[in-house]
């Protein structure tokens, strides 16, 4: 439970209390550009960003131009690494002029110095403990239902783009900030695969990059189904570990909407590369959503479809992983 008045900007407990998160959001972002000079900053660099739009067949993709992404981009995150520096996440290193909105006494919503978005939120568990989806599964449908209609959240595995991988996090971003959403809405991209406990599973076609789509109206049912496909990535893949994926998703019309990105790496071979030769494109949630953050401007003008669809090659698992993935379900 936090105690410290001074740092809390505001708390949110509703039962139903659509619409009044993001409205509290937004006023927590005025009162910490008015006050704080490096969110202001960094919400400049935002606006000012170059963007290009890159014609993929099949799908859209947008790159943005963001230098202070750097940090983020070009983070160590081996184990070694990351106990080595103080967690950017807890409260007691947060620098003293940022505020946060106290969530269901179990989370801080901060605004986030180096955003991507016109609105870019971090959904910070109050305690140091680790990134981890499948304890976090409820909290993570809630923020979802009490963030909506104007926001999704997204969720970066500890191994699959989240800087902060020893800190449970989400972030939010506004619902039309992805260039996935629309192509997943479009005719004959995605395709019905199963239809169980209330839940509809369908698979992207055509979309350059392996996406399981699930949709459904209760609760319960479609953490049930999250819970199954990451139980049978664990099996397929081996590992002890979360296996490695994306999340992103909203709730709308009633029910959850949600797309995961199963991985089998995080950083494509083209970011190993030496010299001139690498780019420095480390995907998570948002690169998947087809929203390309680079923090070089080299890089920013080399990316062409090719280009991208290597880069989804690498990082996503195969069709033949998508179809092991459900038949074990
Ligand atoms: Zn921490």
């Amino acid at each position: 439970m936090i105690t410290t008045g001074s740092r809390i900007f505001a708390s949110f407990n509703e039962k139903d209390g659509q619409g009044l998160l993001a409205s509290l959001c937004s006023d927590l972002l005025s009162e910490q550009k008015a006050i704080w000079p490096k969110l202001r900053e960094g919400y400049l660099a935002q606006e000012t960003a170059r963007m290009r739009e890159i014609f993929c067949p099949g799908f859209t993709l947008k790159v943005q131009w963001n230098p202070q992404r750097i940090v983020s981009s070009a983070a160590s995150v081996d184990p070694t690494s990351i106990q080595a520096r103080p967690c950017f996440l807890c409260r007691e290193n947060l620098p003293d002029v940022q505020q946060a909105i106290l969530y269901r006494e179990e989370y801080i919503v901060l605004c986030n110095p180096a955003p991507i978005f016109r609105q870019h939120y971090t959904v910070a568990h109050i305690q140091h403990r680790q990134q981890s989806i499948e304890p976090a599964l409820p909290a993570f449908l809630t923020l979802m239902q009490d963030f909506s209609p104007r926001f999704m959240v997204f969720y970066n595995g500890p191994r699959s783009g989240a800087s902060a991988p020893d800190h449970l996090h989400f972030q939010a971003a506004p619902a039309d900030a992805m260039p996935v959403e629309g192509d997943i809405h479009a005719d004959g991209k995605r395709r019905l695969l199963k239809r169980t406990e209330g839940v509809d599973l369908f698979k992207a076609v055509g979309l350059g990059r392996a996406i399981l789509v699930l949709q459904g109206a209760e609760r319960e049912c479609v953490a049930a189904v999250l819970l199954k496909i990451i139980a049978a990535m664990r099996t397929i893949f081996q590992t002890p570990d979360e296996p490695m994926l994306n999340l992103l998703g909203s709730y709308r019309e009633n029910r959850w909407h949600i797309m995961m990105f199963p991985r089998r790496r995080h950083r494509p071979s083209v970011y190993d590369l030496n010299g001139d030769a690498q780019i420095l494109i480390s995907p998570g949630s948002v690169d998947m959503g087809g929203l390309f953050i680079t923090p070089v401007e080299k890089d920013f003008q080399a990316v062409d479809a090719a280009l991208v669809q290597n880069i989804f090659q690498d990082v996503s698992v195969d069709e033949e992983m998508v179809e092991r993935i459900v038949d074990a379900l």
